[in-house]
């Protein structure tokens, strides 16, 4: 009973408080407005009702009592999507890589996730509103929080801690009990890390098992492949998605786009943020001479990967920088990346990070694009990227789910 006179109350109070009514209607004014999909519109006005975009198109008169929010100016689009992106990543008080565990550095559960906090928050002032996470278990909680409970950063979805190995039935049963532990995906390392040469690393038997079993509970599967022998093994074993690819040659880029596999390649923010912080690094695992000196050799081959990837007819081509410590908050430096050093059109690399990497999601009919009946993830920039794609370090506004994280200069 004394929950039903809670209720009662609060709906009395707003239905008496005109600012709730207020909030419910937001137009937006832009100049140029990229929909994320290849359109570019001018002068259109963005309607939204309660987070959720209900009119894109020409100025019109602003519903009574609504908000107004004037970005004439800049250069509108979607929130950016990073499907790849290690939150749980950070330099530590003492300027080292953050480790755990027995032998790590002694920082405690809380502030590690406080300082993963703090990397969700700068992702989310650099426009990515949404991330995907391969991944850990500290994951679920941030996910949650920022779902929820009001913490700040961008949408999560995470596969928890990924598989590494195991006979094909212990396999299948960790693929379930990632689903039972409340992963949005799975992800499987199919070879070894790029410091450690990239060879395969998981039987095709393993992966077959994994992904099938995937399937039938209805998760998609993130596979790291660095390999080419271990990217074509994924792909046969019927895989979501590749991760890396460095060594992919022609043949395993046409298998990709023939099997309608999603590739997210890296095409710089992830070594070149190794090297810079290297003596953060530094001796850490195989973060060690022979483990840079790989990364090093690996830069000019990312570019030429995705500028093959790119010519691949058919070819889906994701949004993923691999952020990891230091990286947070620049994950817009692989759309420059792409643009100069790969050749893609900054339309192409912005439809990459928008609606194609929401379709791989398969959010592709919530996020990702301006349009009637999608969320409300605006951002804008100052400058224009299709002109001058450096603009997409200039990110100016933030709007997630319908919600003002960021407009500089105006309140
Ligand atoms: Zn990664």
């Amino acid at each position: 009973m004394r929950r039903l006179i809670g209720f009662a109350a609060l709906f009395a109070f707003a239905a008496a408080t005109p600012a709730a009514a207020q909030d419910a209607t937001v137009v937006i004014h832009t100049s140029k407005l990229l929909d994320g999909k290849g359109a570019t519109m001018s002068n259109a006005d963005i309607v939204m009702v309660n987070g959720r975009i209900t009119r894109v198109g020409p100025a019109a008169a602003v519903p009574k009592g609504a908000r107004e929010i004037d970005l004439r100016g800049r250069t509108v689009l979607p929130g950016l999507i990073d499907v790849h992106s290690h939150l749980t990543w950070y330099f530590n008080r003492k300027g080292r890589y953050h480790t755990g565990g027995p032998n790590g550095d002694g920082d405690t559960p809380i502030q590690s996730i406080l300082a993963a906090a703090a990397n969700a928050y700068a992702t989310l002032m650099a426009g990515f509103t949404t991330i995907q996470s391969p991944g850990s278990p500290e994951d679920k909680d941030l996910r949650d929080w920022i779902a929820s409970q009001g913490l700040p950063g961008p949408r999560i979805l995470t596969s928890l801690n990924a598989l590494t190995h195991g006979s094909p039935d212990e396999l299948r049963t960790l693929v379930q009990q990632r689903k039972a532990q409340g992963a949005d995906f799975i992800k499987i390392f199919a070879s070894a890390s790029i410091r450690d040469g990239g060879k395969q690393s998981m039987t095709d038997e393993q992966l077959l098992a994994a992904c099938r079993e995937a399937k039938a509970q209805g998760l998609r599967t993130l596979v790291h492949a660095h390999s080419a022998e271990s990217v074509r093994a994924t792909v046969n074993a019927g895989c979501d998605q590749v991760e890396h690819g460095i060594f992919v040659t022609q043949a395993e880029l046409d298998l990709m786009a023939q099997k309608n596999v999603y590739f997210d390649p890296q095409c710089s923010l992830v070594f070149h943020n190794y090297l810079d912080n290297r003596a953060k690094y530094d001796g850490i695992g195989n973060y060690n001479a022979e483990g840079f000196a790989a990364m090093e050799r690996a830069i000019p081959l990312a570019a030429e990967a995705i500028r093959k990837a790119l010519a691949t007819k058919g070819l889906k081509i994701t949004y993923g920088t691999d952020a990891v410590a230091g990286a947070h908050g620049r994950n817009a430096e692989d759309l420059i990346c792409r643009v100069k050093d790969a050749g893609e059109s900054p339309m192409h690399a912005i439809v990459s990070a928008t609606s194609v990497s929401a379709e791989s999601l398969r959010l592709g009919d919530k996020i990702g694009a301006i349009a009637p009946g999608m969320e409300a993830d605006i951002i804008a920039t100052d400058g224009d990227p299709m002109t001058d794609i450096t603009a997409m370090r200039r990110v100016s506004f933030v709007m997630k789910d319908g919600k003002v994280f960021r407009n500089d200069g105006k309140n």
